[in-house]
Parts: structure tokens; C-alpha cells; sequence
């Protein structure tokens, strides 16, 4: 038989070669960590022969597919050690998710936490019982017989949701057998390291009205140590939650007045003014206008633009002088119909027209997380107008833009490309030089990409840009994406070069995607202690009696004289107290000033993180901290 290696060359291997066969063969370290093949997009066991001529790909634990075999797999050990250490239990589902599984169990008495641990070292038991997991088949009723037999309710159920006639598969690990559509790890030995997270209540298939169920969720990898930095990982997450930061920097807060509805104080804001400061500085050297169109607009727009039929549960709505209006939920409308009145010629492309729109769309309560999930937000929108043939070298632009605003933050980060799904508007050939374009841009720039077969917008393509912060989470920010559809809705036209009227491509692109997001990301990403250019403060003096209250003054009055960002604690108290509070805020710098700073006319510094003080005069600070904002991308003050 032939098989396509990783979408490579064809090789040949023995005829019933199963996909962990062809693994060793391509190398026994492969072998070993194989856990799954992805046949042509479809996940198959190890165990599975591929078949002939397909397109083969070995998954291990460091691709999704491994993860998903892998974590099924353990979903089952966890069904297995409840049912033996608790008979009575009722499963029902128990699929993996995008960090480790779950299963949902209805349990005699409530499960506590505290029972998790005696489930684990049962589950740890059956991983060392490696046992093989076998599948067997029976026709839908005999299915449905043996779920009844089992005294598994939600088992019986599932099955009646399937289709008459189909043929229902179960996996049998040693005493235990779970309803499965299959695809796991062979044998349980293959489970290392394994930790039962957390107890939640789950209604049985998402129904309020329905039995409230146990969800126990866990996490399991091929090796301990990739658990333990999980969990490490986890902890420091929880010490850089944002909105924890968020309040003890009192950087930003919410009413109780305006769910979702983010409240900067003046901290927050300084470190926002900061983000646009930045951005606007970029704007203007890559030419772009910057235009701000109005928070509410007539229903006739959303008409235009069809949020009206297809997004109105998403907008907040109201009346002005009998007239339905809309508060908007995108920038694009405003700005097309900005364009609209406009003289456009084909001299002015690609035109570059940014909007720090300040949008609003509702979310569920329950959808809502600090920064990360809000009901109001402020994009850092812009749209690019231009021709077919500008399209590769914008993109290749913007791509480097992003590298340079990302790279600057210190992100590493991921580019996917999504390509026209089945539902798409528009001309298959405009697609098609589009989606070329596009391609030809990511391989010139030379970065490696991953493509979303059909996973593009209906009104276009595009480029999406996933950061990954110093936790290796990954956050989707940025996006460039090309549309077919408003031009034409709302028929904007530029002059060509023979004066004829023509249809402009458009793009929108978004960097930071939402201030809100990008703070709360960068609050956790540098766990609150800014960069010295980003610091809401840059500088807290202190003074070490009230008698040096008026030189700490002093010292502040010439670092603002010089644009610093600073903030006194003259308050009687001892010093140690001070330096300890105003460690916590996480300045990049402390002044200490006392009885020989104030006579010499010097200053103590202390930068952020270190024990020691350095004396020297305010304007040797002053270059120090230049230097620095230099080092980290300012431009230079003369
Ligand atoms: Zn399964
Ligand atoms: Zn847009």
C-alpha cells in the first residue's frame, strides 16, 4: 500500500500497515510517541489501516489530534474509577475539550472536591492495569438493550437520538465498558500523568429544565513533568489575573449600574493613552487618515449593511424623533458611508482611513470576563480602499506592522489563513485572486501559516493572528480580512485610470483587536509590571519624613518638567511601609529621598525588582530613563 507522508511524498508500506506500523517505520521515536493518524482530515487510532493512496499525518501529543485522542481516552479511565468506586452512578457524556475532558455523572449524593483525590488514585490503578481498549458493535435496539441492562438512563437516551438502522460502537477496558464513537490511545498505560481539576453542576444536554448532573473536569499528559509545568502555569495565571491586577493597580473597575460596560480610572486610562499614543505614532508613518464616525446611526444604515436582519440581536437600539436607531456594533458602516461622499480616484489607493471606534454588542451576563469579555470596546479599526493588484504588497505591509507592534510587546505569535467557506458572496474568481494574493504575501514575508480550509468570513477571506503570551496561552487579536460584500451594499465607486466608475477592494484590518482585550492581555502577560514607556507611573518618590516632603516636590516638579509620569507619597509614615506599598503598584522606578538627598541635591533610585539603591543627581535619572525608553522602541527626545 502507498500512503502520502505529512502531505508530502508517497511511501510504500507493507499492505495492512496500521497508521502505528507506518509511525515506527518512519522512525521508532515517532512510534512511540504516536497517538493518533489524521487520514485526510479524519482522526483514526493507531490501530486503524489507512487507506491506500490517502494522505497520512502522525499525531502526537503536541498536535490537537493527539490531544484529542489522548484526553477521550482519560475521560473513559475517569468513567471507569467512578463506576467502581461508586456503582450507582449514572454517566453520560464525557468528551474532551480544549483543555483536557470532562464527564458529566449523576451522582447518588453530590461529589465534593474532596472525593477527587481517591478517584484519581483509582484512575492512576487503571492506568497501571494497562488495559487494551477494544471495540465492539451492535445494531441500534441490541445497543439500547445492553445501555437499559447496564442501568445507564443517559446512555439510552443518546442512543435514541441516533438515526434508525445505525450501527452503535462501545469500548470495553478491562470490567468497563463506555458507549463511544471511538478514537482513543489503545491501552491505558499510555495515560502518565493525570489531575482531576474541579466539580461543577452541568444541566444533562445544556436544559435548565432538565436533572442537574456532576461535570468533573480534568487534565492527563504522557509525562509528569509536562503536568507539573501545567499546573505551574495555571498558578501564575491565577496571580496575574487581570481583573485581580486590574483592581489592586487601580488601573480599571465595573459599575453594578453597567454589566460589562468597563470603567477606566485614571491609571487604566494613562496606560490606554499610552496604546494609542503608540498607535497613532505608527498611523501617521504608514499614512493613514484617522476619522471618527458617530455612535448611533439610523436603522436605514444597518438596513444597508444587513446588520439590521442578520445582527439586530446583537445591537442596542433606540428612538430619535420617531426614527429607529442603532448604536453601532462595527465601524464599517460609518465609514463606508464616509468614503461614499467622498471623490475617490485610483491616485488615492490603497487609501488607509483608521477609526479608534468605540462599538458596542450585546453578550450574555454570563458570557462576561473582566476585560477579555465586555459589552462596549474600542477597536483599533482601520479599512484599506485599493486595487486587486495592491493587495499582496499591503498585506506583505501590514503583516510587517504587526510583527513590528507585536514583537515590540514581546508576543510571539501564530498566523492562520482561512480560506472561502460553502455560504461565500461574491465571484469565485474574486475569490480565487484574493485568496492567491494573500498566499503569495504570507510565503514572501516568509512566515510559516496555517491554512483554515473553508473557515474564511462569507464576505471574504483573511489572515487572523493568534498571541501567544509568556504563559503560551494563545489569544486571537489581529485580523486583516478582505470583503466583497460592502462595497457592493453600499456601491462605493472610485474614478479609474480612464475615468470610468469602478467597485474598490476593501479590507479591514484590526492590530491590537480591542483596547479592552490587549489590556487585559498585557496586564497578565507582564503580570502588571509594565514597560517603562507603557507604566500608568514610571516614577514613585517617596519621602522619608515630612521633612523632605518639599524636596520630594521638587524632585517630582523637574521629572514632569520632562514629560514623566509620576506619583509622591509624602504621608507620615516610615519609610519601609512606603517602599513596600509602592512595590506592590510595581513602578519601574523609586525615588527615596532624605536627609542626604536633600542637602546633596541627589536622588536614591531604585529600580523595579531590586533590593539596592543607586544615588545619583535628577537629570542623570532623567538620561537613564531616555536611554531606556530609546532602548524600548520611543523615539529619541533631542
Ligand atoms: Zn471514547
Ligand atoms: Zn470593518
Amino acid at each position: 500500500m502507498k500512503v502520502k507522508l505529512q502531505g508530502k511524498d508517497f511511501r510504500e508500506f507493507p499492505d495492512g500497515s496500521t497508521v502505528r506500523d507506518i509511525a515506527f517505520a518512519i522512525s521508532p521515536k515517532l512510534g512511540k510517541a504516536a497517538l493518533a493518524g489524521v487520514c485526510d482530515g479524519e482522526i483514526l487510532d493507531l490501530m486503524k489501516v489507512p487507506e491506500d493512496g490517502s494522505n497520512l499525518e502522525i499525531a502526537t501529543f503536541d498536535d490537537p489530534e493527539g490531544k484529542y485522542v489522548f484526553w477521550h481516552t482519560t475521560s473513559h479511565i475517569l468513567a471507569q474509577a467512578v463506576k467502581r468506586l461508586y456503582p450507582e452512578a449514572k454517566l453520560a457524556i464525557g468528551p474532551p475539550v480544549s483543555n483536557g475532558f470532562y464527564y458529566d455523572i449523576e451522582f447518588e449524593a453530590p461529589l465534593t472536591e474532596a472525593e477527587l483525590p481517591a478517584i484519581e488514585d483509582e484512575m492512576r490503578k487503571i492506568v497501571k492495569e494497562k488495559l487494551e481498549l477494544e471495540r465492539f458493535e451492535l445494531p441500534r435496539d441490541e445497543a439500547i438493550e445492553y445501555a437499559k441492562k447496564n442501568n445507564e438512563p443517559y446512555k439510552v437516551e443518546l442512543i435514541q437520538d441516533l438515526p434508525e438502522g445505525s450501527v452503535i460502537s462501545f469500548y470495553t477496558q478491562g470490567e468497563f465498558t463506555d458507549l463511544c464513537r471511538g478514537r482513543h490511545v489503545n491501552n491505558t498505560g499510555a495515560i502518565k500523568a493525570i489531575k482531576l481539576m474541579k466539580v461543577a453542576g452541568a444541566y444533562w444536554r445544556g436544559d435548565e429544565k432538565n436533572k442537574m448532573l456532576t461535570r468533573i473536569y480534568g487534565i492527563s499528559f504522557p509525562k509528569a513533568k509536562l503536568l507539573d509545568e501545567y499546573l505551574n502555569k495555571l498558578e501564575e495565571a491565577k496571580k496575574r489575573d487581570h481583573r485581580k491586577l486590574g483592581r489592586e493597580l487601580k488601573l480599571f473597575t465595573f459599575f453594578e449600574e453597567g454589566p460589562g460596560f468597563p470603567v477606566y480610572m485614571d491609571k487604566g486610562m494613562t496606560l490606554r493613552n499610552n496604546l494609542t499614543a503608540y498607535l497613532r505614532r505608527l498611523m501617521k508613518r504608514e499614512n493613514y487618515q484617522e476619522i471618527s464616525t458617530p455612535m448611533m446611526l439610523s436603522s436605514d444604515l444597518w438596513k444597508t449593511s444587513g446588520h439590521w436582519f442578520h445582527y439586530k440581536e446583537n445591537m442596542y437600539t433606540s428612538t430619535i424623533d420617531d426614527k429607529e436607531f442603532a448604536i453601532k456594533p462595527m465601524n464599517c458602516p460609518g465609514g463606508v458611508t464616509l468614503y461614499k461622499q467622498q471623490m475617490v480616484s485610483y491616485k488615492d489607493f490603497p487609501m488607509r482611513v483608521a477609526e479608534l471606534g468605540h462599538v458596542h454588542r450585546h453578550e450574555l451576563s454570563g458570557a462576561l470576563n473582566g476585560l477579555l469579555r465586555v459589552r462596549s470596546f474600542t477597536q483599533d479599526d482601520a479599512h484599506i480602499y485599493l486595487l486587486p493588484e495592491q493587495i499582496t504588497d499591503e498585506i506583505k505591509n501590514l503583516m510587517r506592522l504587526v510583527d513590528e507592534i507585536y514583537t515590540r510587546f514581546g508576543f510571539e505569535y501564530k498566523v492562520e489563513l482561512s480560506t472561502r467557506p460553502d455560504d461565500f458572496m461574491g465571484e469565485i474568481e474574486d475569490w480565487d485572486f484574493a485568496e492567491k494574493s494573500l498566499q503569495t504575501a504570507l510565503e514572501e514575508m516568509g512566515v510559516e501559516y496555517k491554512v483554515n480550509e473553508g473557515d474564511g468570513a462569507f464576505y471574504g477571506p483573511k489572515i487572523d493572528f493568534h498571541l501567544v503570551d509568556c504563559l503560551d496561552r494563545e489569544w486571537q487579536c489581529g485580523t486583516i480580512q478582505l470583503d466583497f460584500q460592502l462595497p457592493q451594499r453600499f456601491e462605493i465607486e472610485y474614478t479609474a485610470k480612464d475615468g470610468s466608475k469602478q467597485r474598490p477592494t476593501m479590507l479591514h484590518r484590526a492590530i491590537y483587536g480591542s483596547f479592552e482585550r490587549l489590556t487585559a492581555i498585557l496586564i497578565e502577560h507582564y503580570a502588571g509590571a509594565f514597560p517603562l514607556w507603557l507604566a500608568p507611573v514610571q516614577v514613585g518618590v517617596l519621602s522619608i519624613s515630612d521633612d523632605f516632603n518639599d524636596y520630594a516636590n521638587e524632585v517630582k516638579a523637574e521629572l514632569e518638567d520632562y514629560g514623566f509620569r509620576v506619583e509622591t507619597d509624602l504621608r507620615n509614615e516610615r519609610i519601609g511601609y512606603k517602599i513596600r506599598e509602592a512595590t506592590m503598584q510595581k513602578y519601574p522606578y523609586l525615588v527615596i529621598v532624605g536627609a542626604d538627598e536633600a542637602e546633596n541635591k541627589t536622588i536614591s533610585i531604585r529600580p523595579r525588582g531590586e533590593v539596592k539603591n543607586q544615588s545619583m543627581s535628577v537629570q542623570e535619572f532623567i538620561k537613564k530613563m531616555r536611554a531606556e525608553l530609546v532602548e524600548q522602541g520611543e523615539p529619541e527626545i533631542k
